[in-house]
């Protein structure tokens, strides 16, 4: 992947560069980051069995994934299985630490996907007392701001969407300020989570929606007009449709794409070449970069970016426009926004 590549003098300059450029990260998945360590710690501490599993190699193996039911699978059959113990969420604060700094990521909205949490027997209330504490240590100590978006999951159905949504009231905190729908298109349809949504928009949470990653642009359509995201993540198989462009060229919706994940589903990207991210940034839509799940998809946000740079798909100059798009996509203030925006420009002006 983009990590191996030999890089050219001026490439790893840019490289540097971006590394100093404050950065914001908007589709990332708390689960996602957790490390292989960690999940191997995890496996051995409780004694949980994973077909097929009796090694760390054989664990990174499993993270070898093909499409996006098997990647499913992983994520909550393996990784948050894993977790058996409220201390256990201490690893997910530290993988995540870990992965914002090494990134210089200064303000990231991370999902997290409660339900097979509780299915195990963790209490709503305690998981997100843990997590609100770690990122409380981390804005303290290394100044970086993290906010939660629940992820109510499509897998689950929509009485459990409901209840994560209540949840999410009851149990709100300044770091959780909104709710996301995640999991594969098939499983339900935008639709069916309409009243979901309105309630969430109702109590004044923000509201976006994975959408047009697997299946067609009627569901990114969909999303728009029932569940009135306002942002779609992923939405590439817009692709497919000149007047969904267009639409989302004209309303700048923020699309959270996530280059590397993209290439793992294989729906609408088989090469980094052939991904349409640029196609859309030429249509004048509203695009960002994002990892999704760094460690189930070995890429870090500096890599995403620097893949785009070193394909000669986006100069330099454009990559700092994806990442401005990033800075202004978030759910900060617009004060917040404009303030991060100044300490990307300080980095980049010519010394
Ligand atoms: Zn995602």
């Amino acid at each position: 992947m983009g990590n191996q590549l030999t890089l050219t003098k001026e490439q790893k300059k840019f490289k540097a560069l971006l590394l100093e450029i404050p950065k914001t990260e908007i589709h990332l998945h708390l689960e996602g980051l957790a490390s292989v360590d960690t999940i191997w710690q995890l496996m051995s501490e409780h004694q949980i069995p994973v077909n097929g599993v009796s090694s760390k190699a054989d664990l990174q193996g499993k993270f070898q994934i093909k499409s996006l039911d098997e990647f499913i699978a992983l994520f909550i059959d393996v990784i948050q299985n894993c977790f058996q113990a409220d201390a256990d969420f201490e690893y997910l604060n530290r993988d995540a630490r870990d992965y914002l700094k090494r990134n210089n990521i200064v303000y990231s909205e991370i999902f997290f996907a409660p339900t097979k949490f509780i299915l195990n027997g963790f209490s709503f209330e305690s998981m997100i007392e843990k997590l609100d504490r770690g990122a409380r240590r981390l804005e303290d100590e290394d100044g970086i701001v993290v906010r939660y978006i629940i992820d109510v999951s499509r897998g689950y159905g929509v009485d459990n969407a409901m209840k994560n949504l209540d949840l999410t009231i009851k149990n709100r905190t300044k770091r959780i300020i909104g709710i996301g729908l995640g999991g594969a298109e098939l499983h339900g349809p935008a639709k069916d989570y309409q009243k979901v949504f309105e309630r969430a928009i109702a109590n004044d949470l923000h509201v976006v929606a994975h959408a047009g990653e697997d299946v067609g642009p009627q569901s990114i359509w969909d999303t728009l007009k029932y569940l009135k995201a306002s942002r779609i993540g992923h939405g590439i198989s817009a692709i497919e449709d000149e007047k969904l462009m267009e639409h989302l060229a004209k309303t700048q919706i923020p699309l959270e794409i996530c280059p590397t994940s993209n290439l793992f589903t294989r729906k609408y990207a088989t090469t980094i070449k052939n991904h349409p991210i640029r196609a859309f940034f030429d249509h004048g839509m509203n695009v960002t970069v994002n990892t999704d799940d760094p460690t189930l998809f070995g890429v870090d946000l500096l890599d995403e970016y620097m893949k785009l740079r070193t394909n000669d798909i986006f100069s330099e100059t454009e990559i700092v426009q994806l990442i401005r798009n990033g800075v202004y996509a978030t759910f900060q203030s617009d004060a917040a926004k404009a303030a991060l925006w100044k300490r990307v420009e300080e980095k980049i002006k010519p010394a």
